[in-house]
């Protein structure tokens, strides 16, 4: 019997509007054969233990690294960025540095012991799921494919990863680079295609990490259930940046805008929603509008300026009906809040909103593009109500004394929490963090639990006494269970 060809998708230039790239939807028969290869190959991989998958995964990195062209290239033309791709490409070697040397101490069997119990000692088997899925967004492309597969293949799983069919170029390349070291290959592989084969990848795997939004992370987290695997998610936010009296409000402004804007505000942990001390209002609101209108596209020459295309045409249509619904309610538009066309690319300048409140979706729901809703409160309490009346709990931050911006920190629902600074998340992946209410579920993905959660424990109970016999289960035999 003969494979039906994968059906094609077309994939949209986010620079200039164009469908100039088709991939292939692999479907439920491809995956299954490369789940079977996978599978084989993982078991050896598995016994080659933490210090050899290590030293592969880190010449594999060094070796991308070194010659990222390529990707780098691909991964330009996926999201209309230069200086993010390449930071996303950068990231790998921290990420791959620090996982590597929690493998090696992590994943590491501690010695047999004696159990609690007398006569019974016990050792620790860890076993690695045999087969990981990987699902990821379209705003990092290669970080967020990343992100889970460097520790799923550390400790010792087989991994396929499914980017999204909006950003897919970089994955030949990619491909490419890891054909490069055949043991590697053997036990990571990226396919093309949409969330038919998100699904499909579901029912072949024994695990998934999966970034994107609630909805559809509601579905994978039914369809795990489905096929009683766990499910990792990290799912979107609606992070809040508190602004409190005693900070320096043109620090603090530059650093909203920045935490707001980065990659176009298209980052789960962007700032979406902003509170200051009405104290300082006035003078914040001054310097935020300021910084905005500083800020230019990165367009017409891609390597300027600082602000990119909405890489995904939708978001455009969310951005804007947003913007309405806050217009229609009384909000007031200080800056940007146009889409423009530039060379087929949707762009928004930096966007900054006052008159808002929490009836507007603008302070509800994930906008995912460069706007800032600003509104004040009159004493730190009320700034904690503002910003814990959300269904997310991502990621939030706080500005002024550090004391009292911990104090305040400390009260936030949200698995991360910037002190004068904003989206500290995107630049350290090693301290623990949970995803918070609708914002994901499951254990960290950084630090050692990132490691650990691929990992089953199995309890090896040796009996070094006298194991009971039948006399054990008769009725009259002492309460000592002998
Ligand atoms: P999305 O949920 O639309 O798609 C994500 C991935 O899921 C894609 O690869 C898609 O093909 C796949 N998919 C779609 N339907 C599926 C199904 N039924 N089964 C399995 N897979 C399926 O998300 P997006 O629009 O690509 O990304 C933006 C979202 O990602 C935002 O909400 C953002 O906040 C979130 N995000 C979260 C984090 C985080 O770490 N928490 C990081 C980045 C992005």
């Amino acid at each position: 019997m003969t494979v039906p060809a994968p059906r094609e998708l077309p994939v949209c230039n986010p620079r200039t509007g164009e469908p100039d790239c088709r991939i292939p939807v692999i479907g439920p028969a491809g995956i299954a054969a490369l789940a079977v290869r996978l599978r084989a190959n993982q078991m050896a991989w598995a016994a080659a233990g933490p210090a050899h998958r290590a030293e592969v995964v880190k010449a594999w990195s060094a070796r991308l690294l070194a010659q990222p062209g390529p990707v780098l290239d691909a991964l330009s033309v996926d999201t209309g960025r230069h200086l993010l791709a390449l930071q996303e490409m950068n990231a790998l070697r921290g990420m791959v540095a620090g996982n590597a040397a929690l493998a090696t101490t992590a994943l590491v069997e501690p010695p047999e012991r004696p159990s609690m119990t007398p006569g019974i000692h016990a050792q620790s088997q860890l076993v690695p799921y045999g087969l990981i899925g990987v699902i990821s967004p379209w705003n990092f492309p290669f970080l967020l494919s990343m992100l889970d597969t460097i520790p799923a293949l550390l400790a010792g799983c087989a991994v396929i990863v499914k980017p999204s069919e909006v950003t897919p170029r970089f994955i030949a390349p990619l491909m490419a680079s890891l054909a490069e070291f055949p043991e590697l290959a053997g036990v990571c592989s990226f396919i093309t295609g949409d969330g038919s084969t998100g699904a499909a990848l579901i029912r072949a795997v024994d695990g998934i990490c999966f970034t994107g939004s609630v909805a559809t992370g509601r579905k994978v987290a039914a369809a795990c259930a489905e096929q009683f695997i766990p499910a990792f998610l990290e799912l979107g936010g609606k992070d809040p940046a508190i602004v409190l009296a005693s900070a320096d409000p043109d620090r603090a402004a530059a650093t909203v805008l920045r935490a707001s804007v980065q990659a176009t505000g298209q980052a789960c942990q962007s700032i979406e929603r902003v509170y200051v001390d009405a104290r300082i209002r006035d003078e914040f609101l001054a310097r935020l509008i300021a910084h905005a209108e500083a800020v230019s596209l990165n367009w017409p020459d891609s390597r300027r300026g600082q602000v990119g295309p909405l890489i995904f045409s939708r978001q455009a249509e969310i951005i804007a009906a947003q913007l309405a619904d806050a217009v229609t309610k009384g909000a007031r538009i200080e800056t940007g809040g146009v889409i423009e066309r530039h060379g087929g690319g949707y762009w928004l300048r930096p966007t900054v909103v006052t008159s808002v409140n929490h009836t507007m979706t603008l302070m509800s729901e994930e906008t995912f593009g460069p706007v800032l809703p600003v509104m004040s409160f009159r004493d730190p309490g009320e700034a904690v109500q503002l910003a814990n009346d959300s269904v997310y709990g991502l990621s939030a931050a706080v500005f002024g004394d550090e004391a009292q911006a911990l104090a305040v920190a400390r009260q936030l629902v949200a698995g991360a929490v910037s002190i004068n600074d904003g989206a500290l998340t995107t630049e350290v992946f090693d301290v623990d963090k949970n995803a918070f209410r609708l914002s994901g579920l499951g254990a960290s993905r950084m630090g050692a639990s990132g490691l650990l959660r691929f990992v089953r424990k199995k309890a090896l109970l040796i009996q070094r006494g006298r194991a009971k016999d039948m006399h054990a289960l008769e009725e009259n035999a002492s309460t000592d269970g002998g």
